[in-house]
């Protein structure tokens, strides 16, 4: 079933404080937030009508807004009500969340002096699964994407700021085009850094490593992961990883809010095990379990 675009469907979106018919939540062309990439935003999800970490994607809006300087004029608690209110309206039990505060339409350029902060939130039920679900399952092909993560001191890297992910959806776009589900990004410093929209993972017998993040987001979902597999008693290695040693590992997976824990197939010419009795398909049903318990 062809599915209808975000800006016609049903239901209702939390506008600057109110509820709105979903197709009436506009703002004008003239934004600052679309302009000059103004604007932070987060993705949760809900499972049977709650969602998980709702406060940490909460405080990180909040801190991502803090670090491009906007000040957000409503406090978290209200955020929290906000999304909770909203899911019932809209009668789901799982769903994904997206607040985002932005820059508005009373001032243009780059000054920000007299800018109005605007903040809403949707809720949409038909990202079951980020990627498709026999992609999931088969695991996906990543290709090396040209662009990098760029350092701490070019970008905002612990914000969830829509700036910086025009690189994102540009090696999005290169790996598509080429045939592939998604790209794998490196930093600066040419150290592996994470998917699109993802972080990453790669596994050796029992010890799981995953880069250091320090020049891009340390995901909810990855620290969730993280400790998950702590409480099994497996041991995470946190480190710079060089593209160089991809060949060594056996699995690799993805772990995002969106994404949850997708297990990845290949990255350009290395393969690795997926499937049914893979470590990481074990992992992904921990992790079912654990987001709706
Ligand atoms: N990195 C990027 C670039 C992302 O967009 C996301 C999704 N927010 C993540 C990592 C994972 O973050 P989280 O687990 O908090 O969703």
């Amino acid at each position: 079933m062809e599915l209808a675009p975000f800006d016609k469907r049903d239901g209702f979106i939390w506008l600057n404080g109110s509820f709105v018919p979903w197709n009436d939540a506009k703002c004008h062309i003239i934004t600052q937030g679309m302009h000059y990439a103004s604007s932070v935003f987060e993705g949760e999800r809900a499972y049977k009508g709650k969602i998980f970490k709702s406060k940490d994607h909460t405080r990180r809006l909040f801190k991502s807004a803090d670090i491009i300087g906007i000040k957000i004029p409503y406090t978290q608690e209200e955020i929290n009500q906000a999304k909770d209110e909203l899911i019932k309206k809209m009668n789901f039990e799982d769903c994904y969340v997206r607040p985002i505060a932005w820059r508005g339409s009373q001032q243009m350029g780059l000054s920000t002096s007299n800018a109005d902060i605007n903040v809403a939130i949707a809720v949409w039920d038909d990202w079951a699964s980020y990627f498709k679900i026999e992609d999931r399952k088969a695991g996906l092909k990543l290709i090396t994407s040209p662009w990098k993560r760029p350092s701490p001191d070019t970008a905002p890297c612990e914000a969830k700021a829509s700036g910086p992910y025009v690189i994102c959806t540009m090696s999005k776009e290169f790996a598509e085009k080429k045939g592939y589900h998604d790209a794998l990004m490196l930093d600066y410093r040419g150290y592996i850094a994470e998917g699109t929209g993802a972080n990453i993972f790669f596994v050796k017998g029992d010890i799981i490593h995953t880069p250091i993040p320090d020049c891009f987001l340390n995901g909810i979902t990855r620290q969730t992961v993280i400790q998950m597999l702590k409480d099994q008693d497996l041991t995470i290695e946190e480190r710079h990883m060089k593209p160089e040693e991809i060949q060594n590992y056996e699995e690799a997976f993805l772990t995002g809010t969106a994404a949850e824990i997708t297990p990845i197939q290949s990255i350009d010419d290395v393969k690795f095990t997926t499937g049914e009795d893979s470590k990481t398909y074990k992992f992904m049903q921990d992790f079912h379990n654990l987001v709706r318990s």
